[in-house]
């Protein structure tokens, strides 16, 4: 078991969460009879290049089955992301009618939408069936395979190179990690631009976000592992964001190593910050299982009082977060009722592993919980807003990242 950048051998737990099924594979009803496939769940630290990541890629076609059921556009606060996005990168980058803008993993036209509204052309390339065809219905040219060194070699011989290539919230995902960015580069124009987001490793240790490590979450990143990573492959980067989104990301704005975009001096101070944090020391990555065993430990305290208590609780949010959490803690229905999920792909079928069954909405106003658990956090006030008519009867939300939170 080597790392999957660098090829040091890896022998350094940064977490074991025992095991989990994917948390994609939501059950149906007719699955509830038949056994699940549960994988060792075990992210290691790699002592050369400090890249976190899984110890074994399960097969592609176990993890996105043309049955994948997320889709981005159920999300408002996403879509308003991808949105604000655009209007930036369009703006900055001086994209327009002549330019080509090129999305991998681009899911079901969620971001491309907006790049098509102001006569752009682009091409989006996702693997998974469902999500391509969803993507093709509202007009966006796909490609529906999966994105490396072949594939983009391929693409710029039959098209031309791309002006911008957005990879936002993929490179994790991604299990040949040098095979992916090698192709980044083999699409980039001369003077174009890469966009790359991703979950910072900073902020997933600071926030105690344990619940997003899952099976297809193959790698966590600090700014100094990916600048490594882009520079073997020709690349650099030449702006770097802090955002929000998933408890706290990267934006890195990437170019050919020799272009003549200037770099800000962002790249200089995010890369200061992970050093004063720690990150270039193995001590860091030490001491993070503990902190992920004191958050399952206090949310299963507060879920067995309310058992204790006689008090109803439910779940907010189908996604991958609230399966790693339940399934760590060993959550079952007796004590989180249901999961409400907006997704009506999602509604009618069982959480993979704790087997919760997945609702609409409509389930919170007949049955009245005393608690409802926000199980994606990232998305807190939002879903606050959304269901503030819980108050009405007394009902409280919960969250269990970074610290139990009730109010
Ligand atoms: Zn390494």
């Amino acid at each position: 078991m080597k790392c999957r950048f660098c090829g040091t051998p890896l022998h350094d737990v940064f977490l074991d969460l025992g095991s989990a099924p994917p948390s994609n594979a939501f059950l149906r009803a007719e699955d509830l009879t038949a056994p699940e496939t549960w994988f060792p769940l075990r992210l290691y630290t790699c002592t050369e290049c400090h890249l976190v990541q899984v110890d074994e890629v399960q097969k592609h076609d176990a993890l996105f089955s043309g049955d994948y059921v997320y889709f981005s556009s159920y999300s408002r606060s996403w879509l308003a992301h991808a949105e604000r996005y655009v209007a930036h990168a369009t703006e900055r980058l001086g994209l327009g009618p002549d330019s080509l803008v090129v999305e991998v993993a681009a899911n079901d036209g969620y971001l491309l939408q907006y790049i098509s509204a102001r006569g752009i052309p682009c091409v989006g390339i996702e693997p998974t069936a469902s999500t391509a065809a969803a993507a093709r219905d509202r007009g966006i040219e796909t490609v529906e395979r999966f994105f490396g060194r072949a594939f983009a070699q391929e693409f710029v011989a039959a098209r031309r190179k791309a002006d911008l290539v957005v990879a936002n919230n993929v490179l994790a995902h991604v299990p040949d990690v040098n095979d992916f960015v090698a192709g980044l580069s083999a699409a980039l124009a001369a003077g174009g631009t890469i966009t790359l987001e991703f979950p910072h490793l900073l902020q997933l240790v600071a926030q105690h976000q344990f619940d997003t490590v899952y099976h297809e979450h193959f790698s966590y990143f600090s700014l100094h592992t990916v600048q490594r990573i882009l520079a073997r492959h020709g690349l650099r980067v030449w702006d770097a964001e802090e955002l929000p989104t998933h408890g706290g990301s990267l934006r890195l704005w990437v170019c050919h190593a020799g272009a003549a975009q200037h770099e800000t001096p962002a790249v200089a101070d995010l890369l200061a910050k992970e050093a004063g944090a720690g990150m270039l020391e193995m001590g860091y990555y030490q001491g993070f299982q503990h902190v992920a065993d004191q958050v399952k430990n206090d949310f299963l305290t507060f879920l067995l009082g309310c058992r204790r208590d006689g008090k109803q609780v439910v779940g907010y949010g189908a996604a991958a977060k609230g399966n790693t959490l339940l399934n760590y803690a060993g959550v079952r229905p007796d004590l989180l009722g249901y999961v409400v999920d907006a997704s009506p792909h999602k509604q009618g079928r069982y959480l993979p592993g704790c087997r919760i069954p997945v609702v609409a909405e409509a389930s919170i106003r007949d049955t009245r919980p005393d608690f409802v658990v926000i199980l994606p956090w990232n998305l807190r006030e939002e879903i606050t807003g959304q269901l503030a008519y819980i108050r009405e009867w007394g009902g409280k939300f919960v969250t269990a990242v970074p610290d139990i939170w009730i109010n």
